[in-house]
């Protein structure tokens, strides 16, 4: 068949392929399944980028699998505050850390990650959280 040319292969269901594009032209919105929602990151982890069923990219031995990320631990788990991670950003960041929808940490949501900082940033986020009752929270 030449290229740019389709064939009808059956009139039941659209094929998989143009519904992914129209998915990702729909974006996060236009998902109503964590199916749909993987299509819209094109099947790939949002934090790390590695694509399901593919070799992970951090261990080559291991295949992608995706799970629902939650964004925010501190809400439900609702596909509005999911985004899709491969098993292994998922397990490193557990329900410690609130992401934005590009899969990058935006907030901790856990005592843990400050429980485990070193002893200066310990430092630093107890002088932050003294002065903030008196000053703008983003006055630095
Ligand atoms: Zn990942």
């Amino acid at each position: 068949m030449p290229p740019g040319y389709h064939v009808l292969l059956t009139t039941d269901s659209p094929k998989p392929s143009f519904i992914y594009k129209s998915l990702k032209r729909a974006g996060r919105m236009g998902a109503k399944s964590f199916q749909d929602l993987k299509a819209v990151y094109d099947f790939r982890c949002a934090t790390c980028g590695s694509q399901e069923g593919k070799p992970h990219f951090l261990d080559a031995d291991k295949r992608t699998q995706l799970q629902q990320g939650h964004m925010n631990p501190l809400k439900p788990l609702t596909l509005t505050n999911t985004i899709p991670q491969c098993q292994v950003c998922n397990q490193v960041y557990q329900d410690q850390y609130v992401f934005n929808e590009k899969g990058r940490v935006v907030a901790v949501a856990s005592v843990e990650p400050v429980r485990n900082a070193d002893a200066p940033i310990k430092q630093r986020i107890r002088e932050y959280l003294a002065g903030s009752a008196e000053t703008d929270d983003h006055a630095q």
